[in-house]
C-alpha cells in the first residue's frame, strides 16, 4: 500500500538513505530538514521525484502535515555535532518527540523514533540488551544527546500509554557508510578522511575503546523492517553489527585498505567516552527476522570509494572538530 511518509531529518546521512529507498518503493515521502548537519546535495538526486517532497523546517517548532508514517530523526549525532549548542541539542530531541508525536497522535500516524546506544551512556552491561537501564552522566557534556534521547523515548512510551499513538523505538548503534558528513568528528569518517589527505590519524586515547560498526544499508533495512513489524512490538529494538572492534583495529584497518601511509597520533580521550559497546541484538533477530549483512571491511571498502568520489571542498565543517 503506498503511504504518505514524513522522514524529519531527511536530508542527513542515515535520513536520506531512508528517503531514497522509501520513494524507490513508490510511498509518497515528506522529507522535513533544517540542514544544521547535512546538506542539500544529499537529497539533490530525488528532487525531481514526483512522489518527494523537501520541507526546510526546525523540528523544535510545530509544523501542520496528513501523514501515515513518520520517521523521526532529526537530531544532530555526532558528538562534535551536538555539543556545538548543546541545548539545541536537548530542545531537538524533547521539543521535537513533542512536535512530531503530536502529528502522530491527531493523524493516527505511525511514528518511529531514532534512539541511540547512547541511550546506555557508559555501559557495565557487554554487550547491551534492551532492559539494560544504562549509566549515563546527567551533567556531563554527552548528557545535552543522551538524556535528550531518553527523554524522547520517556515521551513515545507516554503518548503510547496515554494515548494510545503507534510507536516504535529503534536504538541504533555506531553506523557509517557513504554520505555521512566527511567533517562529522566520528571516528569513521576522521579515519578516512585523514588516510586518504595522508594526515596522521587520531587515536583518542590508546584507542582500546570498542564500538560495533554497522553499514548503513543493513541499519535502514533494520528500520524499514521495525517499522512494519506488528504492533506491539513497542519496546525499544537495539538495531546495530555486534561485531566489535578496538579503535585501534579501526585505524588499521582503514590504512591497509586505503593504503595510506598515514601515522597513528594520540590525542586525549574525550570525557565520558564509553569504553566499549556491542548491540545484543536477540530481539531484533528473533522478531524482526532482521541481522547485519555486510560485515566492516566490505562496508569501509564502499566507504572508501565514496570519500575518494567527493570533493571535500564543498563541504564546509559545520562545526570545530577535534580532529
Ligand atoms: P545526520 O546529522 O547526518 O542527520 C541528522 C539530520 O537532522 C540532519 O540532516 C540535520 O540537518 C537534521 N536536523 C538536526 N536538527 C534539526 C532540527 N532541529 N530540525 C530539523 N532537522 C534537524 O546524522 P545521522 O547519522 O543520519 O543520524 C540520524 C538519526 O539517527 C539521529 O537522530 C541520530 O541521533 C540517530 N543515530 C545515528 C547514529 C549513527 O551512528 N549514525 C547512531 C545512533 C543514533
Ligand atoms: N575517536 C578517535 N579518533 C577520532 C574520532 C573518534 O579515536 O578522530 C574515538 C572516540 O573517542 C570514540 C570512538 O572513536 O571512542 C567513536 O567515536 P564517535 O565520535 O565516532 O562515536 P561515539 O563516541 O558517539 O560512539
Amino acid at each position: 500500500m503506498i503511504k504518505r511518509i514524513l522522514v524529519t531529518g531527511g536530508a542527513g546521512f542515515l535520513g536520506s538513505h531512508l528517503c531514497e529507498r522509501l520513494v524507490a518503493l513508490g510511498h509518497d515521502v515528506i522529507c522535513l530538514d533544517n540542514f544544521f548537519t547535512s546538506q542539500k546535495e544529499n537529497v539533490a538526486h530525488l528532487l525531481g521525484r514526483p512522489n518527494f517532497e523537501l520541507i526546510r523546517h526546525d523540528v523544535t517548532h510545530p509544523c501542520w502535515l496528513e501523514v501515515d508514517e513518520i520517521f523521526n530523526l532529526a537530531c544532530p549525532a555526532a558528538p562534535g555535532h551536538y555539543q556545538y549548542n548543546p541545548i539545541k541539542t536537548m530542545k531537538t530531541s524533547v521539543l521535537g518527540a513533542i512536535n512530531v508525536l503530536g502529528m502522530a497522535k491527531r493523524c493516527r500516524a505511525k511514528i518511529l523514533q531514532a534512539s541511540t546506544s547512547e541511550v546506555y551512556g557508559d555501559p557495565e552491561v557487554h554487550p547491551q540488551t534492551e532492559d539494560y537501564r544504562g549509566c549515563v552522566n546527567p551533567i556531563g557534556p554527552r548528557a545535552c544527546y543522551d538524556e535528550g534521547k531518553r527523554a524522547a523515548e520517556t515521551l513515545f512510551m507516554d503518548y503510547h500509554r496515554s494515548n494510545k499513538v503507534n510507536i516504535r523505538i529503534i536504538r541504533i548503534f555506531n553506523t557509517y557508510g557513504p554520505r555521512m558528513h566527511p567533517y562529522d568528528g566520528r571516528v569513521v569518517s576522521n579515519f578516512i578522511r585523514q588516510a586518504l589527505l595522508g594526515e596522521p590519524i587520531t587515536l583518542f586515547g590508546d584507542g582500546s575503546q570498542t564500538r560495533s560498526f554497522c553499514y548503513r544499508d543493513d541499519l535502514v533495512d533494520g528500520m524499514m523492517r521495525l517499522m512494519a513489524a506488528e504492533d506491539d512490538l513497542v519496546t525499544p529494538v537495539n538495531i546495530g553489527n555486534p561485531h566489535e572492534f578496538t579503535i585501534r583495529q579501526l585505524a588499521e584497518q582503514v590504512i591497509e585498505l586505503t593504503g595510506s601511509r598515514s601515522e597513528l597520533v594520540h590525542r586525549p580521550l574525550p570525557q565520558d567516552d564509553p569504553t566499549q559497546r556491542r548491540p545484543d541484538i536477540s530481539l531484533a533477530r528473533r522478531r524482526l527476522g532482521w541481522e547485519p549483512k555486510i560485515e566492516l571491511r566490505e562496508g569501509l571498502t564502499k566507504t572508501i570509494e565514496w570519500f575518494r568520489s567527493i570533493d571535500l571542498r564543498h563541504y564546509r565543517p559545520p562545526t570545530p572538530n577535534f580532529a
